[in-house]
C-alpha cells in the first residue's frame, strides 16, 4: 500500500469532500468517504475502498469553529 497516495487522496478530499478519488491500493474503485466527529475541534475522515477493503483515516481540525 502506498502511503503517499493516501496522503494525496486526503489532500484532494480536504479541498473537495465530494471529490471522486480512486483507491490508492487497487486503483479500480472510488473511495467511500465518511466523516465522524471526534470532539469539538476535530473530526475523523474515514476513507474506505468498497472493492479491496483498503482503509485509511485522517484526523482533521474543524475549520471555522
Ligand atoms: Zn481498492
Amino acid at each position: 500500500m502506498s502511503k503517499e497516495l493516501w496522503v494525496d487522496a486526503g489532500k484532494i478530499l480536504a479541498g473537495d469532500p465530494k471529490a471522486v478519488v480512486k483507491c490508492p491500493d487497487c486503483g479500480e474503485a472510488t473511495l467511500d468517504v465518511h466523516d465522524s466527529k471526534v470532539d469539538a475541534t476535530h473530526f475523523e475522515r474515514h476513507m474506505r475502498c468498497p472493492k479491496c477493503g483498503a482503509y485509511n483515516g485522517l484526523l482533521k481540525r474543524i475549520e471555522g469553529e
